[in-house]
């Protein structure tokens, strides 16, 4: 056989290997990648190894985390219709049990009658505010909250919400005091961040001992104002400052001085307000000694004409 036959054979036999080679190289990751894709149809969910070329590879690894994100949303979807359930159930336990008692005449007069007519008030009255928090949640989620956008005077807003919890805290015999410097112009929704500052001196005031204090502060940094919410209670165990403002997230299941439980919702939903005034909350606490919550907001830009030509009218 001439010699340039032998050499275009075996040419051929090697490109024949080559072919196949690559083929395999190639081809059998992105067989995996679609018989993985075919099963998380069936609920199967299967990380890939990563082999082949790097494009495979890149496709493989961007697979295998799209994986890990359904997996962990699946996982607190479940764990939020868990907490839910439960935070409804005990309340509704309650209604049902003394309802009962009233309607087959068990409790049918007197202190007895009042109290339980009390218990079904309280637990009713805990079922709605956790039906209202859960629609604000929802509302966040879903983007469709609407937020006014208007000119605020923080130290206005401060004073209005102190005012509003001094009985409370007169009640508790905890004292609470104002410290704000003239504030320069923020831009916000007034009810949402009174909601907001109501609720972490409701909180403060509701973990801090007779005798306590709580003070608010406001003072003007760099572009922002920062409000600190500084109590005197027993502190926040570092194992659970991280997760404070996580949703349904209690420290102790919660139970309140005046025996009404706390869902867990309300720092979650400070945050959310909070946040989408482009703003930041944060927390710092000292075991034995008492809490730090600091809640930051954007001043009005120079250049922000909306709200600019609010303040002037
Ligand atoms: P809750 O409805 O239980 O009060 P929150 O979301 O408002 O829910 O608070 C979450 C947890 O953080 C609560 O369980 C409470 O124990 C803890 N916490 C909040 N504020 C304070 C504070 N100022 N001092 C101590 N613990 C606090």
């Amino acid at each position: 056989m001439p010699s340039f036959l032998r050499a275009g054979l075996v040419a051929f036999v090697l490109a024949v290997i080559f072919a196949a080679w690559m083929g395999n190289w190639i081809v059998k990751p992105l067989e995996t990648i679609e018989e993985a894709s075919r099963n998380l149809s069936n609920g199967e969910y299967q990380q890939i190894p990563l082999q082949g070329p790097d494009e495979v590879q890149a496709l493989a690894g961007a697979y295998n985390e799209m994986i890990d994100q359904v997996q962990a949303s699946q996982k607190s979807q479940r764990d939020f219709v868990a907490n839910v359930s439960h935070e409804l159930k005990t309340p509704l336990t309650s209604i049902q049990g003394f309802s009962q008692a009233m309607l087959d005449g068990t409790i049918d007069s007197g202190p007895a009658l009042t109290k339980a007519a009390g218990i079904i008030k309280t637990e009713a009255d805990r079922m709605y505010r956790l039906v209202v928090d859960l629609l604000d949640l929802a509302r966040f989620d879903a983007g469709t909250i609407v937020l006014d956008r208007e000119a605020l005077d923080l130290s206005k807003l401060l004073t209005h919400v102190v005012n509003q919890l001094i009985p409370q805290a007169a009640e508790a015999r905890v004292k609470l005091s104002l410290d704000v410097d003239p504030l320069p112009t923020c831009v916000g929704d007034e009810d949402r961040l009174a909601q907001v500052f109501t609720n972490l001196v409701d909180n403060a005031i509701k973990h801090t001992p007779v005798n306590g204090f709580v003070k608010l502060n406001a003072r003007s940094e760099a572009g922002l104002v920062r409000v600190e919410i500084i109590d005197s209670g027993k502190g926040i165990p570092e194992e659970h400052l991280g997760r404070i403002f996580e949703r349904f997230y209690k420290v102790d299941g919660s139970r309140k001085k005046e025996g009404k439980l706390g869902t867990g919702l309300g720092l979650a939903i400070a945050q959310q307000i909070v946040q989408s005034h482009e703003g930041a909350i944060s927390v710092r606490s000292t075991l034995g000694e008492g809490s730090v919550f600091g809640v930051t907001i954007p001043v009005v830009k120079a250049d922000d004409q909306t709200v600019l030509m609010d303040i002037m009218e």
